[in-house]
């Protein structure tokens, strides 16, 4: 075994591990009793919560800020961290050949599942890759490496670098890094907790707990139904590492990457800019800097 696949196996296995217990779970669990169940908030067992609270469910706002920046006729379009497909299926869609790479075991078979349900010339467009977006080596080259919003903050910094260095091995000449990612404040020097209820596309009501770490640069959230006689109680929990859009943008400098455009957007209809599409591509090592 190479150590990018026992890299894999050993993130794979902390994934497949299972969700965070994160001390507000451990209360609202306590009182749910046997209705309770614990899950991540990205994997398939969350997936129902999940689709319930994402704001852009079908990818619609997202997608069209992506569409705008891949070159025409982009030839191979790799998607890090693709989950269940959220944004790959629309990306389909626009008639893009797509290879999605996602760490996570059950998330890739449903996505293949789902895969397996769509029409054949989707289905025939699309490669799916279990690995992980820190050290991966698909032995090709892409016109564009996409990863939505959230999913940088899965990785800490030694594992970014590894990302950009690996981004940067599996572009084309001419070929893009696009990134979505949340706009977010710096983080506070105290600890924040907070809650919040929710209502759902569906119109069911949710509490989002979150609590803010500064020391970790971590948010741990949770987030259950509102109803407490729920059957089941189904407890979602997911601890994600924050940073500025500003830091990114300097690892992206550090890592060999010229950022060429930051294009705030919204995920919502309610048209505040709540996120910022990312251009980078790799820099030319000119003669002089050789
Ligand atoms: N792109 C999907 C979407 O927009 O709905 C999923 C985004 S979700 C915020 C983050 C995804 O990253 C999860 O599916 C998680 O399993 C996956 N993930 C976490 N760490 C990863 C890694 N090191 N490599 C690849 N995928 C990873």
């Amino acid at each position: 075994m190479t150590n990018v696949d026992l890299e894999v196996v050993l993130m794979t296995d902390q994934l497949e591990r299972g969700p965070a217990r994160t001390a507000h779970a451990g209360v609202v669990l306590a009182s749910a009793g046997d209705r309770g169940v614990l899950c991540d908030f990205y994997d398939e067992a969350g997936s129902d919560t999940y689709r319930d609270l994402i704001q852009d469910a079908d990818g619609t706002l997202e997608t069209r800020e992506f569409a705008a920046r891949v070159p025409q006729d982009p030839g191979p379009v790799l998607e890090l961290a693709a989950g269940m497909g959220r944004l790959t299926f629309p990306f389909l869609e626009l008639g893009w050949e797509m290879t999605a790479l996602e760490l996570s075991a059950t998330v890739v078979t449903a996505f293949r599942k789902r895969l397996a349900e769509s029409p054949p010339e989707l289905r025939e467009r699309c490669t799916v890759v279990q690995g992980d977006m820190s050290a991966f080596a698909l032995g090709r080259r892409f016109g564009a490496v996409v990863i939505s919003s959230g999913s940088i903050n899965e990785l800490g910094e030694a594992d970014r670098k590894g990302l950009y260095a690996a981004v940067l091995e599996h572009l084309r000449p001419g070929g893009k890094f696009l990134l979505s990612l949340e706009l977010t404040k710096p983080v506070e020097a105290e600890p924040v907790e907070r809650s919040q209820e929710l209502s759902g596309r569906s119109g069911r009501r949710h509490v989002l707990h979150v609590k803010i770490l500064p020391s970790e640069e971590l948010q741990e959230i949770t987030i259950y139904p509102a109803d407490e006689t729920a059957d089941p109680f189904v407890v979602c929990t997911h601890r994600r590492r924050l940073f500025t859009v500003d830091r990114i943008a300097r690892e992206l400098g550090q890592a060999g990457f010229d950022v060429v455009a930051r294009e705030p957007f919204a995920s919502t209809g309610a048209g505040r800019d709540d996120m910022v599409l990312v251009e980078a591509i790799p820099r030319e090592v000119t003669a002089d800097a050789k």
